[in-house]
Formats: structure tokens, C-alpha cells, sequence
């Protein structure tokens, strides 16, 4: 619902392609590196089906999900919105979640049960994801999804606080029934990125109330229409698990592993945010110019982010702006005027493009060992 309706006039093509490649791999697979103790999942946890008022059928979701090489998916719809019920009549709740799961038996997705409880401001929309029975989250008064949600265990988040037409300013408003699903333990985390919004203000709410942080696409239409084509990546979180598991994906999301990622946008609190810019960057080759003391060090970026730095070391650079970026999958070599020659170095640089609060950048260091 937060976002306009694309008519779909191409679904048939899509099909008969994707028949073609049973692999589903696409021209734009996301990568990220995992870090120590854990694998990074690449998860997308709220869109929309034509079982609420997305206008594609569910498994196009999955087959979306395999091109991109994400790692786990959740059909949200929304329990009381449902624009297509005279066309497409369903009394059960979770069939998008079975068509869902029946196109990604073949393959190494994890498809997670969801739905979107949807009100006005104050409660607004809150995906509950790991449900059990959607059917059973409807219900007259908000309070007591919420509380059906709880008892199924779910993970429950917060979806576009700060979106404008449930809050005119486009900041959210921490409102006493909020309050209340956190003091309950019935509300875990919050969008600061949904579609092509990102809030500093729920980044605010998130580490004030110690909720987790999430970004999703919130897709109503194609994937490739609304973000591919444009030359973005849809909205992701990363989330830290034990395992590649749909308990390793709760887990992480209980425990506030995460960062949410939207193409060079990352934020995530700095425990997980820093390890994960540590790891996106490989240190190549490192010599000095001959009869020089510049150094030149070959900086490799393996994430799917370009990823923007800032020089915070005490040497200068001899050719490149102090600030300087490395596009997804790219490297750049940076020739550091170290004054003497030193055996090793620890570079240290500002990663502008990504935040642990509001208006802060992490600053990552690399050791490097000379040849
Ligand atoms: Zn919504
Ligand atoms: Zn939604």
C-alpha cells in the first residue's frame, strides 16, 4: 500500500523465460561478505502479492528473490487491505506463503511466513514475520494481533514510520501504543529504509528503544521496473546468523544483528556495521614506488555497495582526493605518502556512505604487511 500500482502487461514473457533457466540467476546476484562467527543473509522481508495489492502472482516474488541471490524471503500482505479479494477470493490467509514455498522447494531460498497488519497512524503497518497462522492475526482491535503475534512467536517490526501520508512531517511519531507493544515485548523492530526512504529519525528510534534495524523493498510491483532498471538494487537487511536457517534467521533478527542496506546506504549499529566494511574491503598488493617512500596498496571492494571513504589516516595521499569511492566489485590503488619506508601500516579511513547513528560514519581500519 505504500507505494503506486504498475500494471503488469509483461508477466507472460517473464514466465516463459524464466522456464527456460530453472536456475533463475540474474544479472544483478547481490554479495556480501559474511563476518567473524557468522553468515550474512541476504533477506527482503516485506512485499506484496496480488493476495493483497501487489499485482504479481507470489512465485514471481521467489523468482525475483533467485536473481537477485538473496538468501530469505517474506510474502507480507496485508491482513485487512485486500483491493483483489472479488477477483482472487481466498478465505486462507497463508496462500501466498504456500504458492511461495511450493515454487522455492527446488532451491536454497528460505521463504518466511508473514503479514502486514495494517491500520492508520497511531498503529500503522507492522509486518509480523515467522507467524504461524496468518488467519488467526485478524482481528478488530490492533492491540490484540499484536498479542495473537506474540503468542506465535513472531518477530514483529514497525513498517515506514515515517512515511508522509500517515505522518505528514515524513518523521515518525513514537506514539503510547508503540510504546506499549515494546514494553510488552510484542514489537522488535523498525524500517529506517523502506522503497526509496530512509529515515535518520527511526534510525533514532531504533537504537533509543533497542529495536531492530530493517530495510526492505516493500515491492507492489516488478523488481526490475521499480529499482533493476533504474540502476538501484532493491532494499535489503543483512542479517548476522549463526546458521542459514529459518531458526538461524530469527535468532539474529531477535538479537538486532543487522544492517539494512539500500545500494551504497548501510546502517546497521557498529558492532555488526564495522566488521561487515572490514570484510567488504580486500587489501591487495602492497609495495613501495621504487626509490620512493610511496606506497601503493590495492583496495578491493567485494560487496554489491560502492562504497565511499574518507582518508583519516595522518599521511596524505600523492594522487587521490582525501575522499574517494570503490564501486561494487572494484578495486582502487592508493599511493600513500608514508615519509619513511614502514613495514607495516594500518590504514585507516571514514566509511561516509554508511552510518551507526544519526550524522555518524564508522571509521575502519585495515592492517597491512609490506612485501
Ligand atoms: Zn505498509
Ligand atoms: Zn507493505
Amino acid at each position: 500500500m505504500k507505494t503506486t500500482i504498475v500494471a503488469v502487461t509483461s508477466l507472460f514473457s517473464i514466465l516463459s523465460l524464466s522456464a527456460q533457466t530453472h536456475s533463475h540467476s540474474g544479472t544483478q546476484p547481490l554479495s556480501y561478505p559474511d563476518i567473524q562467527g557468522y553468515v550474512t543473509l541476504k533477506t527482503d522481508l516485506h512485499m506484496h502479492s496480488v493476495f493483497s495489492d501487489g499485482s504479481v502472482w507470489p512465485t514471481i516474488r521467489v523468482e525475483e528473490a533467485l536473481r537477485e541471490n538473496l538468501d530469505a524471503i517474506s510474502l507480507t500482505e496485508h491482513l485487512e487491505y485486500q483491493p483483489h479479494k472479488e477477483d482472487i477470493p481466498h478465505p486462507d490467509r497463508n496462500r501466498a506463503y504456500h504458492l511461495a514455498m511450493e515454487e522455492a522447494k527446488e532451491h536454497d531460498l528460505l521463504i518466511i511466513p508473514g503479514s502486514e497488519i495494517t491500520r492508520s497512524a497511531p498503529v500503522g503497518h507492522n509486518n509480523a514475520v515467522f507467524i504461524k497462522d496468518a488467519n488467526e492475526l485478524l482481528h478488530e482491535d490492533a492491540k490484540d494481533a499484536f498479542s495473537t503475534a506474540k503468542k506465535q512467536n513472531a518477530f514483529v517490526f514497525w513498517n515506514h514510520p515515517a512515511w508522509y501520508a500517515q505522518s505528514p512531517a515524513g518523521t515518525p511519531i513514537l506514539s503510547d501504543f508503540q510504546k506499549e507493544r515494546i514494553k510488552k515485548g510484542e514489537l522488535h523492530g523498525i524500517e529506517v529504509i523502506n522503497t526509496v526512504d530512509y529515515s535518520e529519525e527511526s534510525l533514532a528510534l531504533a537504537l533509543e528503544n533497542n529495536l531492530t534495524i530493517m530495510g526492505t523493498s516493500d515491492i507492489h510491483g516488478l523488481i526490475d521496473w521499480s529499482y533493476t532498471q533504474k540502476g538501484n538494487h532493491r532494499p535489503i537487511t543483512l542479517v548476522f546468523a549463526k546458521d542459514k536457517s529459518i531458526e538461524g534467521l530469527k535468532e539474529a533478527l531477535f538479537a538486532g544483528r543487522t544492517v539494512a542496506v539500500y545500494n551504497e546506504l548501510l546502517v546497521g549499529k557498529a558492532e555488526y556495521l564495522k566488521p561487515l566494511l572490514q570484510a567488504s574491503i580486500e587489501i591487495g598488493k602492497a609495495e613501495y614506488i621504487e626509490k620512493t617512500q610511496v606506497l601503493e596498496v590495492e583496495l578491493k571492494n567485494i560487496s554489491s555497495s560502492d562504497l565511499l571513504f574518507e582518508n583519516a589516516m595522518g599521511y596524505t595521499f600523492y594522487d587521490s582526493s582525501p575522499v574517494f569511492e570503490i564501486p561494487a566489485g572494484e578495486s582502487k590503488t592508493l599511493k600513500i605518502k608514508t615519509l619513511e619506508k614502514l613495514k607495516t601500516l594500518t590504514i585507516k579511513l571514514v566509511a561516509l556512505g554508511a552510518y551507526t547513528a544519526p550524522k555518524v560514519h564508522p571509521t575502519i581500519e585495515w592492517k597491512v604487511i609490506m612485501e
